[in-house]
């Protein structure tokens, strides 16, 4: 038997935690939050995702809670749709419904841990760290150098309990700033950015709806109910941080998974997906190779996928939330409205 500390037990330490083989490893999660949270909105499975929570045994579990995501489209302020993305097979899940369901799935003989790491536990001892943006294991093992990096933008994201009109459903794309209108678990999901001062850290979520109302007041009247039916105690806010490049998500016998090795803008709605996939593709490699392969393995396999995912995350938040460029962007866009199959949506 090997040990292993798990610091996190969010959704990528959890998914580890449920994969490790437990006849090999003698698993710790150590968890600040001494409860599940009972406030989360919604995240877009891709199918990536589903086959990593088909390996964990919760796909059929997940599905059951969740909603098909359908079509949605790139949208002028006004509404005006530019491109039609199709949703395919992805659905879109609750953060406290798919928390519950990995935790569901943690083995019985994994040692949970109510505490907040401020130390990276044993000495040459198996440490993951899954403890998110803001990681411990991360600043204490590659050092101050690769803190979070604060992001200038606010997200600002709910849930309301009316359906969602499925033809006002995508991303408005205006001068600097971005809203978006999804279909929920029993509603409808909304999201929204722009640059603010407000935060970094402990932003009044009322505050930041009462800015969202009046930055978003002239934009497509569809917003405007949205926001006028969204509260505050369904509503989160916080600044964007990201994790900065990393030559290596291991040093020794640390290792890094979901945005405490790779913490990107939400723009593509993938952090939480690959969070999923490394901790499966990590659990499966350590259950089947020795430790230092398996690692080495694991960084071979996950690297250079998040990065290029990061890239594009950053490049697509940067083009919807465009300012100086916006009239350019969206002369651009109104071509390829013109030219493309997006000009006969409704
Ligand atoms: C606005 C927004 C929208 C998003 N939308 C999507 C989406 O649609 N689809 C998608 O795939 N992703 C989305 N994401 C990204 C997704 O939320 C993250 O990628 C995902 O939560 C990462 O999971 P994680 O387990 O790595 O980290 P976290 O979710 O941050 O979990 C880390 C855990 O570690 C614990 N912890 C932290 N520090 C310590 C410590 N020192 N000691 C003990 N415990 C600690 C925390 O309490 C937490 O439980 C979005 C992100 C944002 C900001």
């Amino acid at each position: 038997m090997e040990a292993i500390s798990i610091v996190g037990g969010g959704i990528a330490g959890l998914a580890l935690a449920a994969c490790l083989d437990p006849s090999r490893y003698e698993v710790s999660v150590y968890e600040k939050r001494p409860e599940l949270p009972s406030v989360g909105t919604v995240l877009a499975m891709w199918p990536n995702a589903q086959r990593a929570l088909a390996r964990i045994g919760i796909l059929a579990g997940a599905r059951a809670v969740s909603t098909v995501l359908g079509n949605g489209s790139i949208r002028n302020a006004a509404g005006r749709p530019w491109i039609t993305i199709r949703g395919g097979e992805l659905f879109g899940i609750s953060r406290v419904d798919l928390l519950r369901l990995l935790d569901g799935a943690v083995p019985r003989s994994v040692r949970r841990v109510v505490a907040q790491v401020r130390e990276v536990p044993g000495s040459g001892a198996l440490v993951a760290g899954a403890d998110g943006v803001h990681s411990v294991v991360r600043r204490e093992v590659w050092g101050a150098a690769a803190d979070a990096r604060l992001s200038p933008v606010i997200a600002v994201r709910g849930t309301i309990p009316s359906s969602v009109d499925v033809a006002v459903v995508g991303e408005y794309w205006g001068r600097g700033d971005l809203f978006g209108i999804a279909a929920a678990p029993g509603g409808t999901n909304w999201y929204a950015s722009w640059r603010s001062e407000l935060g970094p850290a402990d932003i009044d979520v009322d505050e930041a709806l009462g800015q969202a109302r009046r930055r978003f007041a002239a934009h497509a009247p569809a917003i405007g109910r949205v926001l006028a039916a969204a509260s505050p105690e369904c509503s989160l806010a916080q600044r964007i941080w990201t994790a900065p490049p990393l030559q290596s998500y291991v040093r020794g016998a640390a290792v890094l998974v979901g945005d405490a090795a790779h913490a990107m803008t939400p723009n593509l709605g993938r952090g939480a997906c690959e969070s999923l996939v490394d901790s499966v593709v990590l659990a499966d490699l350590l259950n089947s190779l020795p430790r230092d392969k398996a690692l080495a393995a694991y960084d071979r396999q996950r690297r250079l996928r998040t990065r290029a995912l990061s890239v594009g995350s950053a490049a697509m938040m940067k083009m919807a939330l465009a300012d100086g460029a916006q009239p350019f962007r969206d002369g651009l866009l109104n071509l390829a409205a013109r030219l493309g199959p997006a000009a006969s949506h409704p």
